[in-house]
């Protein structure tokens, strides 16, 4: 499908007298639409519930306006936990799903109420040993060897550090009974970003016959199928996006097929979705700094790697629009790059875009998840600011850039401190 901009030039440089670029742009009305299509997809399951994957997007801007379409949050880390009980997401509207996870974290969970998800066989001792043994608790699985759908290998779990066998799923769910569990979850996240509808319903299939063997073997009550993150989006205009509507549907098929015969039709279905929710509502806006004309033709923008790091790290393909020359024809090839010491800064190789120039404003596409939140500071660059553009189509400063100060904070345990503060 062809990519369209959420903002026109106008609109982009509206923003920009405001917030200099490279800044991150988030749609609130694509955002909220999405999330009430997902509500749509699983209403027919009672007690369904989006628990946003912080990590994708750690802004409390977005965390409430999730919120408001009746998400909760999915965490792993301490630092997304305060940010969650920041926004108000209280007991089991916040998803603890970590793994490694060091014992302040534990304890923050558990003190939060939050579903705790547990990633190994171990951690029922550490539980309780840190905290305790809330009334319901979560596992996590991993069915090792590969996982495939029709079309082929998806995943390798493996190779995933992540989950227990079944063996010690069942296990763990014994001894959470002997320690006063009443209540169970099950969880797995096989395959990431899968455009596949096949992948959900495929998932549901195998963690709903998991949970009706759990249950013979242990007797223990099922409340809730975690289904973790993984639905993809189309980052290129040739991939297919994603049909929420459709994948809803297989996974209502497999529950029909195997959790209602089995007396479980009360089990209540969550979601951990991050891409899914965010990335297509997310643009990064950049400016045309320098172009260069040497084996090849480079434009080289305000933003790097730094505010992006996708394509850096994993080849991604991020769809790129020149605003104001939307209907121009493709007829160069250029380089699009960062200023990092790093020649894998390039946001783009080879890549068909009309004749750009200095000052030229780029949106890279479908930067909303995974795109600010793996940002760096190598090179000394600093993290860029995220704009919200809301309905009414005003927008809203939600983070600011960062400055020198905050990179250089962390020296005031040092005597260079004052000096790098501007002082003597
Ligand atoms: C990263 C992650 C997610 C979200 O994954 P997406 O690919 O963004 O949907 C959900 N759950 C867990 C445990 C994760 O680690």
């Amino acid at each position: 499908m062809q990519k369209v901009p959420f903002i026109t030039l106008e609109q982009a440089q509206q923003i920009i007298a405001d917030v200099p670029t490279p800044f991150h742009l988030y749609d609130e009305k694509g955002i909220r639409e999405n999330a009430r299509r997902l509500y749509k997809a699983f209403s027919w399951n009672k007690g369904f519930k989006e628990y946003f994957a912080v990590k994708a997007t750690p802004n409390p801007y977005i965390l409430k306006i999730l919120q408001e379409e009746g998400c909760g949050v999915d965490c792993s880390s301490y630092t997304e936990l305060m940010l969650s009980e920041a926004c108000d997401f209280k007991g089991h509207e916040i998803m603890f799903s970590s793994n490694v996870t060091p014992v302040e974290d534990m304890q923050k969970a558990y003190e939060l109420g939050a579903y705790i998800n547990l990633d190994d066989y171990t951690h029922v001792e550490f539980l309780e040993r840190v905290a305790g043994i809330p009334e319901t608790v979560c596992c996590r699985y991993n069915p090792g060897g590969v996982f495939s759908l029709g079309n082929g290998i998806m995943d390798n779990p493996g190779e995933a550090k992540y989950g227990m066998s079944e063996v010690q799923m069942e296990s763990a769910f014994k001894k959470l009974m002997a320690k006063g569990a009443k209540r169970f979850g099950i969880h797995a996240f096989l395959a990431s970003n899968t455009t596949y509808n096949e992948y959900y319903p495929t998932l549901a299939g195998i963690l709903f016959e998991l949970a009706v063997r759990l249950n013979k073997a242990t007797g223990a009550k099922i409340a809730f199928i975690n289904l973790s993150g993984g639905v993809g989006v189309d980052y290129a205009p040739y991939q297919p996006a994603s049909d929420i509507m459709a994948i809803g549907e297989g996974v209502r098929k497999k529950f029909e097929e195997i959790l209602v015969p089995a007396g479980l039709g009360d089990v209540a279905l969550f979601t951990e979705l991050g891409r899914f929710m965010l990335a297509p509502y997310g643009h990064l806006v950049a400016t045309v700094l320098h172009e260069k004309h040497i084996q090849k033709d480079y434009v080289g923008l305000d933003a790097c790697a730094a505010n992006l790091m996708r394509p850096a790290m994993y080849g991604s393909y991020h769809h790129i629009t020149v605003l104001g020359k939307e209907d121009e024809p493709c007829d160069r090839i250029y380089d699009v790059t960062g200023g990092l010491c790093e020649n894998n800064d390039k946001f783009a190789i080879d890549r068909p875009l009309p004749k750009i120039e200095v000052g030229d404003v780029l949106v890279l596409h479908d930067t909303g998840a995974h795109g600010f939140s793996m940002g760096y500071n190598y090179n000394g660059k600093l993290r860029s600011a995220e704009v919200l553009l809301k309905e009414d189509g005003t927008h809203e400063l939600i983070r600011r850039a960062e400055t020198a100060d905050d990179y250089f904070a962390t020296f005031d345990c040092t005597p260079f401190w004052p000096r790098l503060h501007g002082g003597q």
